[in-house]
């Protein structure tokens, strides 16, 4: 067995290759010939199996040490695909802080359809364990599945997957992790007792905001074989192309991961000295690091994010900032900053974002593969803008307070 870099170059030949080239061929065909109408050809129509398809599937099973592996045209499509193998009356336990797309998902569209989704906090087991058990004396069944993300976004609470997943598992319900923010590279949910895994390869895995795309890994073949008939049902299949460009992305991401961890990091601990900056998330500082190995992550990834003190307005940072671009998604090798509030959470009630402790303040950071000296100028200067801008506000707010006070009359 090659071990966990090796697999990332090489992944596993699906054996349909004579050419001896030494990427996996992109087959862009929809339709495969038979050679006669009783033979059982392993390709025949490409939304129920495609070769340059079956790589990446093979690969990120591979990786994620899983059975089965698919690959869906967006993240979504792909958590769509696994919240589709349960039934009207089933139960979902969901982390309290996810993906807003993700959220937005099973209360307007699952919650319609039957399924009863409650929010927990999955860091509070006790809470955790009452949401699974359900409550039997008021005909609250045991719920079928908890679905929770490995590093939450966008304030980076480190779940504990082995944890999370025996307390699933006492009620017999399975875990479904979705590891986007984390990777295969720093951690394998899979072998702390999920059961499923998904991505949206979109971010770390695909690496270059160039790709929408989604992966679900299967711990059996039987949550493999209900998977697989939703992705060829409802048919969300990931492009060849599009495979393609994922399963090169998978090729340098523990290069990528790396630097971006090591930026990350660098960021960080200038955040936590800045005197701007009241709150800096990240997990991968010398204070949380040994909670986090403990819960079976080798690293913390590259995304983090930071409160500004009060009265210093955060879009007067984003807004002046020039390596970091302003935009929404993560993972990739530029970086990238944005304002929770008003971007990616805009579609949390202000009160539910409050509630998670998503302030007005927050700041999101995805830092890239850059020198993270240029990323320190870039906040160091967009800092040095907003704190003027905030001076200038002051002295307004002094001559107007001077001013109703009579001072200067
Ligand atoms: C982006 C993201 C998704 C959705 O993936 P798409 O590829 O945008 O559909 C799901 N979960 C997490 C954690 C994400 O960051």
């Amino acid at each position: 067995m090659t071990r966990f870099n090796t697999q990332l170059v090489h992944g596993l030949p699906v054996g349909d290759n004579a050419t001896g080239a030494v990427n996996p061929p992109i087959y862009n065909s929809t339709t495969y010939a038979f050679e006669k109408v009783d033979s059982m050809p392993r390709y025949d129509y490409a939304r129920s199996g495609n070769p340059t398809r079956d790589f990446l599937e093979r690969q990120i099973a591979q990786l994620e040490h899983g059975k089965r592996g698919f690959a869906f045209a967006s993240g979504l499509a792909a958590i769509h695909a696994v919240l589709s193998i349960f039934k009207p009356g089933d139960r979902i336990v969901v982390g309290k802080n996810v993906y807003g797309g993700t959220y937005s998902m099973f209360h307007e569209y699952f919650a319609d359809r039957g399924l009863s989704i409650a929010s927990v906090d999955t860091q509070d087991f006790d809470a955790l364990e009452r949401a699974v058990a359900g409550d039997r004396e008021h005909g609250v069944a045991p719920a079928q599945a908890v679905y929770f993300e490995g590093i939450t976004n966008p304030l980076l609470d480190v779940n504990d997957v082995r944890g999370i997943a025996n307390i699933a598992h006492r009620h017999g319900a399975i875990a479904i992790v979705d590891n986007t923010f984390v990777t295969p590279y720093l951690q394998r949910p899979l072998d702390l007792g999920a059961d499923i895994v998904i991505h949206s390869a979109t971010k770390y895995l695909a690496g270059h905001s160039d790709v929408n795309a989604g992966l679900v890994v299967t711990l059996s073949d039987s949550l493999g074989e209900k998977i697989y008939f939703a992705q060829n049902r409802f048919g969300g299949v990931l492009a060849p192309l599009e495979c393609d460009a994922v399963r090169r992305g998978i090729q340098t991401l523990a290069l990528r991961m790396d630097r971006q961890q090591a930026n990350a990091k660098a960021v960080a601990q200038y955040l936590l000295a800045h005197p701007l900056v009241k709150t800096v998330y990240y997990p991968g500082l010398p204070a949380q690091e040994d909670e986090l190995r403990a819960k079976g992550f080798k690293g913390a990834g590259g995304v983090l994010a930071f409160e500004v003190v009060p009265g210093v307005d955060p879009a007067d940072v984003l807004d002046n900032l020039h390596v970091f671009r302003l935009a929404v998604s993560l993972g990739a090798v530029e970086s990238l900053a944005e304002l929770p509030c008003r971007m990616t959470h805009f579609e949390l009630p202000r009160e539910e974002r409050l509630k998670v402790g998503i302030t007005d303040e927050l700041v999101r950071l995805s830092v890239g593969i850059e020198d993270a000296a240029d990323l320190i100028e870039d906040l160091g200067q967009a800092f040095d803008i907003a704190y003027e801008q905030y001076i200038k506000r002051h002295a307004d707010t002094d001559v107007f307070s001077a001013l109703t006070a009579g001072v200067l009359a």
